[in-house]
C-alpha cells in the first residue's frame, strides 16, 4: 500500500497508508480539522521508496528480534548452566563437609 502524505491544518503533516482504491481523505483523523494531499512532484518514486524503505526497516527489525530472542534464549542457557554448575558445585561442597 502507498503511503500519502497529508496536511492538517491545526496537526500539520503527517502520513498516510492507504489503498489505491481508496479516496483522499478530508479530515483529519486527529482533530477533524481539514486535510489536503499533498502532491509530490516525483509521485510514484516517492511512494515506491517510502515503501520500500518501510519494508527493509521491519524486514530488518524482524532479524534483529529474532537474533534477540535466540540471544536471550543462549543468556538464559548460560544462566540456568551457571546455576546448575552451582548446584552441582555446593552438593559436592555440602557431602565434603558431611563426609569429613
Ligand atoms: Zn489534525
Amino acid at each position: 500500500m502507498p503511503i500519502y502524505d497529508y496536511k492538517c491544518e491545526k496537526c500539520g503533516n503527517f502520513e498516510k497508508q492507504q489503498r489505491i482504491t481508496e479516496e483522499a481523505l478530508k479530515e483529519c483523523p486527529n482533530c477533524n480539522s481539514k486535510v489536503e494531499r499533498i502532491i509530490s512532484k516525483n509521485v510514484g518514486v516517492v511512494f515506491k521508496g517510502q515503501g520500500f524503505y518501510k519494508t527493509d526497516t521491519s524486514l530488518i527489525k524482524d532479524k534483529m528480534r529474532s537474533l534477540n530472542k535466540e540471544r536471550q534464549t543462549d543468556n538464559q542457557a548460560i544462566l540456568d548452566g551457571d546455576v546448575a554448575g552451582f548446584n552441582k558445585q555446593s552438593e559436592k561442597t555440602e557431602k565434603k563437609v558431611l563426609e569429613s
